[in-house]
């Protein structure tokens, strides 16, 4: 028999119960029990629901209230010190609130302190709280959830699987902290990590747990040499617990790894063939006699509905090969995607008919099972058939396939992605037409969305304002924005987008090809959830987009207004893709409507726009071998989206991560005349990769921080832009704020942009 099984289940359940729940205990107006019992409940009926639909095995270890990776580090005893959680560790129950205390800074309970650094998994949306390592580390076993959660499962009688994640990819998300030596060695805490481990699955085994998925996505990295001897290492540490393992490399291809991979002494291996279709067979070639394999064949990184009856005749060699070894199972945790596609009762039935999220994959990974082993009823055959008539259906589907679109694309040509002369021409052509002063201020986009302006939207969405009475009120917010910017003195204002929810859901609901869900939340990290929207179809713009608004801010001032727009990989990066197509050739659509938008603000008189990519660095590929094509094509795009203006046009693009060394050469081929990057808690030090590249265009670099209430000081900034001075000459500098202003009040704006505006001045007169 094939077995079923998933790499994991979203934990936020279908109406989102655990970021209720766990806001509410926060706030105070839940107590630990009831947000405990929430927990379980939300357990036990993922659980069912993996029995229900035929799984042979529950996952256990998938329920995190904050993160899977920050309870590894509870449970490992992993608490740095400034949660004062000593004694805790030490009698081998950290409570819940010193983890939320780790993910967040505070809890119901104990002493603020500063958060844990939370950074994006692997190629994931999620966020993940990063382990702090340091030199001689301790470890021990600092937690029995893991083990109440075994009972629980056992309890309601369900053949359990637990999943966790591995100790060589735990140790690799990990970073040392506070004064560690540069040359600190994480490996060198291997050995006193594993002995944790090897009690964890001996308590595991003594529970009656067969199976143990240890997730170990660092393998499809480029990893160092010592890194993968550490594996062999690790794993033969770890080969004598009475527990059987499962190695899961989601996420990607074993690549190199794969010898190393197929060698280490575990009892099963489970694979991504989503992201790495041509491995499997290696794999099997190579898989010694004994071994499980486990083919992670329903995508969980993505909602589109499985092609049963090809992944069928695709596995059929595998299950003759492996008989019952074979096990069938999604290709990462089902966490990234939406929990229940019932839900989505208004989404058009024929988009519907191709989706699958989270629920409807456990019955494909069940079904996909069934057909392997021959042992498949005729309610399994009519959902192979009926997804076979729903995939056909969508290859066949008109609307997604415009004609005019394809057309478009094979005539665009390298000139089409070339502004007309070089930037130094340009700057020239920008400063007669825009007439800026030496050390220009402006800011990155968005101004505080007040309740004022939500409970409008929220009004206008569910019809109780009229579409008049709506926009009406958006102008007087631009109005009073510009109005604002006026008074203080910012030489290039913007309109304050506060008609966008979301950079990238406002741009998709105006474009043809995107589809949006009611309740496909995903967890983004902790409580909060983004709802990604789905792009099927070929990317067309029926009609301008942000070109009235744009027009209106710059009709109320003589100052050149700057357009804002989301750039074309920012809205690929942060959405459902269509797996019809190269996502390159998706991003290449989404450029071509965005560059209509570009010359349409441009004939409309606005002399500068700005095209924000925050997600260009997020997209890079897990190989470094891959970057370079990443990089090439996403460049193209930008430059699709923007070289189509006039010399004097000045195209702006804004950044907010923190690593621009390694890409510094696909930032400057994209040729923005201005960046705006987040800089100011880096010291400028950020700016160091830019001077060592002579990057030749201007650059903005945040000189304060937009996550804090703190309202920066006027010589603060000074002194940060001095800094920048040192590196990049003074007539491409720009001051701005690091990030959009979206997220803080008029009261810490108006205050902190008067300083800004201020530092500005003592800088002209100085230089
Ligand atoms: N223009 C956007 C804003 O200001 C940019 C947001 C971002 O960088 N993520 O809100
Ligand atoms: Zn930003």
């Amino acid at each position: 028999m094939t077995m079923a099984h998933i790499a994991g289940y979203p934990r936020i359940g279908a109406d989102r119960e655990l970021k209720r729940a766990t806001e509410a205990y926060w706030q105070g107006s839940l107590d630990r029990q009831a947000l405990e019992a929430t927990g379980r409940e939300l357990r036990l009926a993922n659980w069912a629901d993996q029995r229900a639909a035929g799984l042979d095995l529950v996952t256990v270890g998938d329920f995190a209230f904050y993160d899977q990776v920050l309870d590894v580090s509870v449970m490992v005893g992993a608490v740095p010190a400034r949660f004062a959680a000593e004694d805790e560790v030490a009698r081998g129950e950290v409570d819940l609130d010193t983890a939320f205390r780790m993910a967040r800074g505070r809890a119901p309970s104990g002493t603020p302190a500063a958060a844990c650094e939370m950074t994006k998994y692997f190629d994931t949306n999620y966020h993940y709280l990063v382990p702090e390592l340091h030199p001689g580390q301790r470890f021990r076993l600092a937690s029995a959830r893991l083990f109440d959660q075994v009972e629980e499962a056992h309890a309601a009688g369900h053949p359990v699987k637990v999943a966790l994640t591995g100790p060589l990819t735990w140790l690799w998300l990990g970073k040392g902290r506070g004064d560690v030596p540069e040359d600190f060695d994480r490996l060198t805490l291997l050995d006193g990590l594993l002995d944790v481990y090897a009690e964890i699955l001996q308590r595991l085994g003594g529970q009656g747990v067969d199976w143990v998925q240890l997730d170990e996505p660092a393998l499809v990295q480029d990893l160092p040499l010592a890194w993968r001897q550490a594996y062999e290492r690790a794993y033969h540490r770890l080969q004598a617990a009475p527990v059987k393992l499962l190695l899961a490399s989601p996420f990607g291809g074993l690549g190199e790894n794969l010898s190393l991979a197929v060698s280490l002494p575990v009892a099963g291996l489970h694979i991504d063939v989503v992201r790495a279709p041509d491995e499997l067979e290696a794999v099997l070639d190579r898989l010694l006699p004994h071994k499980v394999l486990s083919v992670g064949a329903i995508d969980g990184r993505n909602v589109w509905r499985a092609d049963l009856a090809l992944w069928r005749e695709r596995l059929a060699v595998a299950r003759m090969r492996l008989g019952e070894r074979l096990w069938i199972g999604t290709s990462c945790s089902l966490l990234h995607v939406p929990v229940d596609l019932e839900a989505e009762t208004t989404l058009e039935p024929e988009l519907k008919s191709w989706l699958a999220f989270a629920r409807q994959k456990l019955d494909e990974v069940a079904t996909l099972a069934r057909l392997l082993d021959g042992r498949a009823d005729a309610a399994d055959r009519e959902r192979m058939e009926a997804a076979s008539r729903a995939l056909q259906a969508r290859r066949e589907a008109k609307r997604l396939h415009r004609p005019e679109v394809a057309e478009r694309l094979a005539g665009v040509s390298d000139d089409d992605a070339r502004r007309r002369r070089p930037y130094a021409e340009r700057a020239v052509a920008q400063q007669r037409h825009l007439a800026l002063p030496l050390f220009p201020t402006t800011t990155i986009g968005s101004f505080p969305q007040t309740d004022e302006i939500r409970a409008a939207r929220r009004a206008f969405k569910a019809g109780d304002l009229s579409r008049e009475a709506y926009e009406a009120q958006m102008r007087e917010e631009i109005a009073g924005a510009v109005a604002r910017q006026e008074a203080l003195g910012i030489d290039m204002p913007v309109h304050g987008e506060p008609e966008r929810n979301d950079m990238v859901e406002y741009f998709g609901e105006q474009l043809d090809g995107f589809a949006f869900t009611r309740f496909g939340w995903v967890q983004s990290y902790g409580t909060r959830c983004v709802k990604p929207p789905i792009l099927f179809g070929d990317v067309v713009r029926p009609a301008a987009m942000t070109v009235r608004w744009s027009q209106y801010a710059q009709s109320l001032t003589e100052r050149p207004m700057k357009g804002m727009l989301t750039g074309p990989v920012t809205v690929l990066q942060w959405s459902f893709v269509r797996d019809d197509q190269p996502r390159e050739t998706t991003c290449r659509q989404i450029a071509l409507a965005l560059r209509d938008e570009v010359l349409d603000l441009e004939a409309a008189g606005i002399r500068a726009i700005q095209i924000d990519e925050p997600a260009l660095r997020e997209g890079l590929p897990l190989r470094q071998a891959e970057w370079q094509g990443y990089l090439d094509w996403s460049v193209a795009c930008f430059r699709l989206t923007s070289a189509g203006v006039r010399d004097e046009t000045q195209i702006h693009t804004h950044m907010c991560y923190a690593e621009f060394n390694d890409i510094i050469a696909a930032i400057a081929a994209l040729d923005a005349d201005v960046i705006t990057i987040e800089t100011s808690r880096s010291d400028m030090e950020l700016l160091d990769a830019f001077q060592d590249f002579a990057y030749p265009n201007a650059i903005g670099p945040g000189v304060y921080d937009i996550h804090s209430p703190n309202i920066p000081e006027v010589d603060w900034m000074v002194a940060l832009m001095e800094q920048a001075a040192e590196r990049i000459p003074v007539e491409r500098l720009w001051v701005n704020p690091d990030c959009g202003l979206k997220t803080r009040g008029w009261a810490e704006v108006e205050p902190a942009l008067a300083n800004m505006v201020e530092a500005a001045r003592v800088l002209r007169q100085r230089h």
